[in-house]
């Protein structure tokens, strides 16, 4: 069960400075001393029984709250056209539409529950059913009725309901899911910290698509952070100060400063060509999973998207989108971007995203991204449909996910062609040269990348999934943090391996996974001869600023000796600006 809680802070409290240490998942430093919010574990109600005579008067309260919800998110339907929220939404209305919830928790009032007691019970058992399935959709599922269960909690008076969160809150949760994420961000909150996760999972990517500061993997914070309380959230070095000392307050607050004059001094380069010393071109993209980073990612100087995470377009319900609504957005990011080119990517389900099949023991290793798609040919058919309708700028490339076998590609194209044909037929007009290319992320596809090249007009290494099974370390997994390493010199060697099989195919290679954003080892990747670096905006300029300063013949021969010895030096391995942590 979960409370929320808002805990402000009327007035400075004489309380000591305390640190916490988790992981940096998104840099950032948010300071927060009236707004923490904290959705924690809740303590049995004390008013679980009432007396039979008050039953009536506790299912009238049952009905009310489930009609003031009700209308509370109809408003937001009509109000709200973003798609993410407004595909929220509708899940939450059909929950609480549902006859048999309603059913079960005026059975349960009827046993002399109370109304509140009644909904903790219900929810509780429905969530028990999803929350520790291995499926992500299946925990979204839990997720999404924690949020049913708040709102009608919030309507009885029993919560403090969501729409309070404002601007500026920190959010400190057990976990949170990206469709929260997404929600939050339209609130405005300022950072999130919570006790589980994993660095390259997607909530991870997204709070740094959105320039969240985040923390993960803290161990019960959602107990350790008393009432009254001001928190830092160092996204940096992955600190977590609470009730920090005026000194520290003031050195954290230089340190905002010295972030915004450096993003300042970095907007000076936004214009020069992206190049090393020696004259080498790199092309500069960015990953984007909503249409509303376009702008953003314009504004830093990306020269393409080189990711769209079209997963995001599944609704919250597991459904998928319609063909003009896919049309509608891919053609939108395609005439903002033009005439740069953006690469889109057909839906990669299953796995920890959302979509794809409900019941898997090991879903990572299980039906997702390509395997799906050609299970599902409908909907791979509906996508591709939409993607080639977009593509009559021919500025638009196909990109299919999880790769591991010639066959899938050559299965791929041929409904590719087919939906060619069939728009040809009914005359609607298409990028008749498309390119097709293919992510690379599983070892199979490092090691075979010489033969899937000759069916791939290009590459795009995907180091998040390649470093998950090639170290068989789950990227979603806090207690395997460490062995997630995608600097592992089997990773590099890999990566190396791919770009081998794409210049003997002579196709291009570029790298679209979070190492492309670590900003240390940017001559590194270059020198191994990626020619396209694809990052979350926020990244954009510090890597090119990288490149600018990198000199590719130099790069070439460091990346050579350390494929050679698999040793990686030191300099190379600092990912993140250590902090020092105040005292
Ligand atoms: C990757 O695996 O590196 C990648 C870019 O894809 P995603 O993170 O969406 O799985
Ligand atoms: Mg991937």
């Amino acid at each position: 069960m979960t409370e929320l809680s808002e805990l402000s802070v009327q007035e400075h409290q004489a309380t000591t400075e305390r640190l916490l240490k988790g992981i940096p998942a998104s840099a950032g430093i948010a300071i927060c001393s009236h707004n923490v919010v904290v959705i924690k574990k809740l303590r049995p109600s004390k008013n679980i029984q009432v007396s039979p005579e008050k039953i009536p008067a506790e299912i009238k309260k049952f009905s009310i709250a489930i009609e003031k919800s009700l209308a509370e998110i109809t408003s937001v339907i009509h109000n709200d056209h973003e798609t993410a929220i407004h595909d929220i939404m509708e899940t939450y209305s059909m929950i609480l539409q549902d006859p048999t919830l309603q059913q079960e928790i005026t059975k349960r009032i009827y046993t002399t529950r109370s109304a509140v007691q009644a909904i903790e019970d219900e929810f509780d058992a429905q969530c028990a059913l999803f929350q520790n399935a291995k499926d992500e959709a299946m925990r979204e599922r839990s997720a999404e009725l924690d949020h049913v269960r708040h709102r009608l909690l919030v309507h009885i008076g029993k919560r403090k309901p969501i729409s309070s969160i404002s601007n500026g809150a920190i959010i400190i949760s057990h976990s949170i899911t990206p469709t929260d994420l997404l929600e939050l961000h339209k609130r405005g909150v300022s950072a999130i910290i919570t006790e589980i996760g994993g660095i390259a999972s997607h909530v991870s990517i997204l709070a740094r698509s959105l320039r969240i500061p985040a923390i993960i993997g803290i161990p019960n914070i959602t107990k350790k952070i008393p009432e009254n309380c001001t928190v830092i959230c160092d996204g940096y070095s992955g600190t977590v100060v609470i009730n920090p000392t005026a000194n520290t307050l003031l050195d954290y607050e230089q340190e905002q400063v010295k972030e915004q004059k450096k993003q300042k001094a970095l907007g000076q380069i936004i214009e020069l060509p992206c190049e090393t010393t020696d004259k080498h071109t790199i092309k500069l993209s960015a990953n984007i999973e909503t249409l509303e980073e376009v702008d953003a990612a314009i504004m830093s100087g990306a020269m393409g998207i080189g990711l769209v995470r079209t997963e995001y377009l599944v609704k919250s319900d597991g459904s998928f989108p319609s063909e003009d609504e896919q049309y509608i957005w891919y053609k939108e990011i395609a005439e903002r971007m033009y005439p740069h080119t953006v690469t889109i990517r057909t839906f990669d389900v299953g796995g920890d995203k959302k979509g794809g099949v409900k019941r898997e023991e090991n879903p990572a290793l299980g039906y997702r991204g390509i395997r799906f798609l050609l299970g599902n040919k409908k909907i791979f058919r509906t996508q591709i449909r939409a993607i080639l309708r977009a593509s009559n700028h021919k500025n638009i490339k196909i990109m299919l996910p999880m790769i591991s076998q010639v066959k899938e590609i050559k299965r791929a194209k041929k409904i590719i062609d087919s939906v060619k044909h069939q728009l040809r037929e009914e005359q609607i007009p298409y990028d008749t040269h498309i390119s097709v290319g293919i992510m690379i992320e599983t070892p199979a596809a490092c090691c075979i990348a010489s033969d899937l090249g000759k069916y791939s007009d290009f590459f795009s290494i995907g180091s998040n999934d390649l470093a998950q099974y090639t170290l068989g370390a789950d990227r979603n997994n806090g207690y395997v943090a460490d062995m997630f390493n995608e600097l592992h010199p089997s990773v590099l060697r890999l990566m190396h391996h791919a770009v081998t099989g794409a210049k003997a195919n002579g196709i291009s290679v570029s790298l679209c996974g979070e190492l492309a954003a670590w900003n240390t080892i940017t001559s590194l990747l270059i020198g191994m001869g990626i020619t396209e670096l694809s990052v979350a905006t926020p990244a954009l300029l510090l890597i090119k600023s990288k490149i600018r300063k990198t000199h590719f013949e130099s790069a070439k021969k460091t990346i050579e000796k350390i494929l050679l010895s698999g040793k990686i030096p030191k300099e190379f391995r600092a990912k993140s600006k250590k902090r020092k942590t105040m005292k």
